[in-house]
């Protein structure tokens, strides 16, 4: 197989932004990231967007990538590099936006009370591009849709105004993003089984387990939580997400050594890190 070949066929997830609640900034946390929520999964031609945080502004789409944006939830942190999306500045791209209803609200109901003013001096719908919602409708049991040769099974997770769950799969590989979820025993044991052998878990572990305490109804979880769940689930490797705001490279580094030998791969996402899941060899 060519080269050319393999590229076309990779599943891959970039880390654009792993900083929870608020960005960061400057040379403490450098190499971790201060962007909010953003990851782009690429699997072949598809580029699928997780979450529009401020990791997402100025990401520049491949010219012939069919590109979707899946948000969990309309939290700003999670929302707030939207306008700064390139490939809503291009008059030649289409978009599809796939989001839950939260608080009665469909996600371009929810998008243009943000994105309007006073807030922002335009609405999604002035941009160029041409952008087309979905609307995915959520409940503790398991539905899925597809995006070309993707399956993306999506489920509500943990979290206060709510929080979409979502699982990728592409050519026998499959990835799970599980940001902002609060544990408990049932919501573990679902996202367990939602997770099962997937081979990339992403989980918040916001806080440390000494934190929790103070923050518990926040809806965020830890390391320690998002371990049992990486067990439970036998995955493959467990990247801990969302970032705490206040956290440095080194309080990071210091964490993900406590942590290192506690699961087979484990380890705190590092904004521009790429993990690859398939080359397309089958
Ligand atoms: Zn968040
Ligand atoms: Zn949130």
């Amino acid at each position: 197989m060519s080269k050319i070949a393999d590229q076309a066929e990779i599943f891959s997830l970039t880390v654009l932004g792993a900083r929870g609640s608020m960005p960061g900034e400057g040379r403490k946390c450098a190499r971790y990231g201060g962007a909010t929520s953003c990851y782009l999964v690429k699997a072949g031609r598809e580029e699928i967007y997780l979450d529009a945080g401020s990791g997402i502004a100025g990401v520049k789409s491949a010219p012939e990538a069919s590109v979707s944006l899946l948000i969990t939830h309309m939290h700003l942190d999670h929302l707030v590099g939207l306008p700064f999306f390139a490939a809503l500045g291009n008059k030649n791209r289409s978009l599809e936006i796939y989001a839950g209803y939260h608080q009665g609200l469909s996600p371009k109901e929810a998008i243009d009370r943000l994105i309007s003013p006073p807030f922002w001096p335009c609405f999604i719908d002035d941009y160029p591009a041409k952008v087309k919602f979905q609307t995915l409708v959520t409940a503790k049991e398991i539905n899925e849709f597809a995006i070309g040769e993707v399956s993306v099974k999506f489920m509500e997770g943990a979290h206060p105004n709510g929080c979409t769950l979502f699982r990728l799969s592409y050519r026998g590989k499959s990835l799970v993003y599980a940001t902002d979820f609060e544990h408990s025993p049932e919501d573990s044991a679902r996202l367990a089984n939602f997770a099962q052998g997937a081979d990339l878990l992403l989980y918040d572990a916001q806080y440390t387990a000494a934190e929790y305490e103070k923050y518990r109804g926040y809806g965020h979880s830890t390391p320690e939580e998002g371990i049992e769940v990486a067990k439970a689930a036998a995955v493959q490797k467990l990247l801990l997400v969302h970032h705490a705001p206040w956290r440095t490279d080194e309080d990071l580094d210091a964490l993900e050594a406590v942590f290192a030998g506690q699961y087979q791969e484990v380890s705190f996402a590092k904004i521009g890190e790429e993990i690859i899941l398939g080359e397309g060899e089958n």
